[in-house]
């Protein structure tokens, strides 16, 4: 958590005659837009209006979000998304540890004057005003009620916070499953739905939303799941032609990569997609235990995240990719 003086001084900078800006990672997931509009809406119940800015647009079994429509996506409004950058005071950095995460934004990012509020739990930060980073925190969802806390103003904590936030701790442990879910975890969940976030209204609009594009991807995919290394790691992938054919939208392949995990003996699973437009394969990496994909995604594919949730990338076909990587399997243990 911040410091009792960077409290003070955080709070002191949180007033409604100052430009208040959200940013948030490219391809922004659960835990993303839930920590964003999560805090947003705090914001606005102390009266302040604070801008979400995303990269790139969100899947749309996150759109029931209370106020989802206000997120400004700066592939679409580039120019609103400049100069709310441009006129910002303070801009809280959620989701994300480094500008590269971002997209364009990161360039306008690094050289706002703004004052840099990083909360976040992903590994190897970069440098920030006022920095609250810690791995061993699920969701960035979480960290925002405990800095909401370490404010002293709960109260404005109302159903519209309590929902965002609970649906970014939802996801981003897996359904409340994942290693770094705790007993603190449950306790600010219970919190939250006393607040008045519903559970079952919650994971319904999130996950009972499925598209039949998404179901006929799956179905795909998992028709030719493959093992490697004694059936330790699985291999999934997608085509642009399958993507398209199928009627791809944006999400519908959003927790694939777990599948592969859910066979028994696994340690790793890859999801290997071609992007639609341009000529790169993006790489999803999930891993149980100890097995850090973090470290393998960084070193090999251009990427990172958490030790058991990662992502990257690779400029060059699919089956190179995918030959690579069992390649450097042959090579290395990950
Ligand atoms: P996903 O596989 O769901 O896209 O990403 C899993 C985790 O890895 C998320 O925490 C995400 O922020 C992170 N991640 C995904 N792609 C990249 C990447 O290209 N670079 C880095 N540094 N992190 C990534
Ligand atoms: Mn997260």
């Amino acid at each position: 958590m911040f410091s009792l003086q960077e409290i003070l001084d955080i709070k002191k900078l949180l007033s409604p005659d100052k430009n208040i800006v959200i940013i948030t990672h490219h391809n922004p997931d659960g835990d993303a837009i839930g920590s964003s509009l999560g805090l947003k809406n705090f914001l606005k119940n102390k009266g302040i209006e604070a801008t979400v800015l995303v990269p790139n647009d969100f899947p749309k079994f996150l759109k029931w979000m209370p106020n989802s429509k206000d997120v400004v996506i700066a592939d679409y409004k580039r120019k609103k998304a400049g100069e709310a950058i441009y006129h910002a005071d303070v801009i809280f950095c959620l989701d994300f540890n480094t500008a590269a995460r971002i997209g364009s934004l990161g360039d306008w990012l690094t050289k706002s004057w703004a004052k840099k509020i990083l909360i976040d739990h992903h590994q190897q930060p970069d440098q920030f005003d006022f920095v609250y980073s810690d791995t061993e925190v699920p969701a960035t969802s979480q960290m925002i009620y405990q800095f909401i806390e370490a404010l002293g103003e709960e109260e404005f904590v109302d159903k519209d916070v309590a929902e965002c936030l609970y649906t970014g701790i939802m996801t981003d442990t897996g359904g409340f499953r994942y290693r770094s879910t705790s007993a603190l975890t449950h306790e600010i969940i219970g919190k939250l739905i006393n607040k008045g976030a519903d559970p079952a209204m919650i994971s319904s609009n999130t996950w009972d939303t499925n598209s039949i594009s998404r179901l006929h991807l799956l179905a795909l995919v998992l028709g030719r799941v493959e093992t490697v290394q004694n059936g330790e790691v699985a291999i999934m992938s997608l085509t642009r032609e399958e993507l398209k054919n199928l009627g791809y939208q944006k999400g519908d392949t959003e927790g694939f990569v777990n599948y592969g995990l859910s066979i028994k003996g696994t340690k790793v699973s890859a999801f290997f997609t071609e992007d639609l437009y341009e000529d790169f394969i993006k790489i999803s990496f999930r891993s149980k235990d100890d097995t850090d994909v973090n470290q393998f995604s960084r070193k090999y594919f251009n990427g990172g995240g958490h030790i058991n949730a990662a992502g990257g990338r690779y400029d060059d076909t699919l089956e190179i990719a995918i030959n690579e990587f069992k390649q450097i399997l042959e090579k290395e243990n990950i």
